[in-house]
Parts: C-alpha cells; sequence; structure tokens
C-alpha cells in the first residue's frame, strides 16, 4: 500500500532531506515516486483545505508555500499507520524518541515532515501529487 510524505520546508531548506529520506527507508518504505515542489498558495489551501477554519490555517499555508518540498509516494505493508508512527506527535515536544519529528522538527508547525492519516486521504494526496495512472497500478497491486 501507498502513502504520502512531505519533506516540509523548513527540513529541506536545513539540508535534513537526504537524512529524513534515508531514516523512512531504513523504517521499511520504499520509495515509488518523488517530486520537488514550490507549492502555489492555491495548491497549499487546497492540500490542507480540512484545517481552513483553524487559527493556523494562514501561516501553515505560508510557511508550506516559503520554499521547495519534497514531496514522496511510500510503499510498505500497513503504510498509513506506520508510517504516522515513525514520523511522531505532530509538535515535536511530544514526539517519541527516535521520530522523525523528534529527531528533526523545529516547531509545532515547522515540524518537518507530514504524513497522509488514513487510507482515503493516502489515495487523495498521491493522486494530488502524483497524478501518473502507472503509480496508481503500481500502487493499488500491493
Ligand atoms: P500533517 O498533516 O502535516 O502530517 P499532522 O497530521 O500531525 O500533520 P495536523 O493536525 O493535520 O497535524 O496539522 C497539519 C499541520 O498544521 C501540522 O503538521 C503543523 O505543520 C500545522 N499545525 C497543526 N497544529 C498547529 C498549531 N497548533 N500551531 C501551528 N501549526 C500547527
Ligand atoms: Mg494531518
Amino acid at each position: 500500500m501507498l502513502t504520502l510524505a512531505i519533506i516540509k520546508p523548513d527540513a529541506v531548506r536545513a539540508g535534513l532531506a537526504g537524512k529524513i529520506l534515508a531514516h523512512l527507508e531504513a523504517a521499511g518504505f520504499a520509495v515509488r515516486a518523488a517530486r520537488l515542489v514550490k507549492l502555489s498558495p492555491a495548491q497549499a489551501e487546497a492540500f490542507y483545505e480540512v484545517h481552513r477554519a483553524r487559527p493556523f490555517y494562514r501561516s501553515l499555508v505560508t510557511f508550506m508555500t516559503s520554499g521547495p518540498a519534497l514531496a514522496l509516494a511510500l510503499q510498505r505493508a500497513d503504510a498509513v499507520a506506520q508510517l504516522r508512527k515513525v514520523i511522531g506527535a505532530t509538535d515535536p515536544a511530544d514526539a517519541e524518541p527516535g521520530t522523525v519529528r523528534k529527531l528533526y522538527a523545529e516547531s509545532k508547525e515547522q515540524n518537518a515532515i507530514h504524513a497522509s492519516d488514513s487510507a482515503e486521504t493516502a489515495a487523495r494526496e498521491v493522486a494530488f501529487f502524483f497524478p501518473e495512472a502507472e503509480l496508481r497500478e503500481l500502487g493499488g497491486s500491493r
């Protein structure tokens, strides 16, 4: 099964994309697609639409458009739940030791990485960045 990760602009800016990708691979995820993206405000707004009414929404959109981010379609068994475990809690202060956010994140907003939170959002979010039919076929077969 596939899930979507985004190595966020803070981590790319800090030169941590390679370390974080190595961490994900060591945790058993295979990279099925990768794209370095500079999100437009409209794209970031659409991607985080679910948070539109939250007080941090405008700031989140500004952050997510502040520089390049690395979108990844990742495959492994139970990918969605396993990736959420590997990245840790939203706020690095609350994240378990050894998680990506505990190791690499700066703050609750600038928290290094995104991961899809359900099978439904994973399908939608993978298609958001990687609409290619081939990828859907490959990802859907396991
Ligand atoms: P993501 O969706 O990016 O994987 P998440 O699922 O752990 O993160 P969400 O509640 O979906 O957390 O929030 C989306 C993102 O919005 C967070 O990752 C963080 O960048 C930002 N965010 C969430 N809560 C806050 C907050 N209280 N203050 C500032 N930024 C926040
Ligand atoms: Mg979320």
